[in-house]
């Protein structure tokens, strides 16, 4: 899975404006599939690229890193 770094997500390097729009994004970690809803994705209109914000691939990063600890919370 490749995602471009979200450090600039209000402006594609084609020169296009990244439409934001909320999406599902569903992924599989480890062979349990994991859905997120309301999703904040941008999407450049001219070339079609597409990226997350930062906050999103930590919402995800904390999904696998939970997915990957064998019970580590209360
Ligand atoms: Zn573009």
């Amino acid at each position: 899975m490749a995602i471009p770094p979200a450090s600039r997500y209000d402006r594609c390097p084609c020169t296009g404006h990244y439409e934001r729009r909320a999406v599902e994004v569903r992924m599989t970690v480890e062979g349990t599939p994991v859905l997120l809803e309301g999703v904040e994705q941008s999407r450049c209109p001219l070339c079609g690229s597409r990226v997350y914000r930062a906050v999103v691939l930590e919402a995800i990063e904390d999904v696998m890193r939970a997915r990957g600890l064998p019970e580590a919370h209360a």
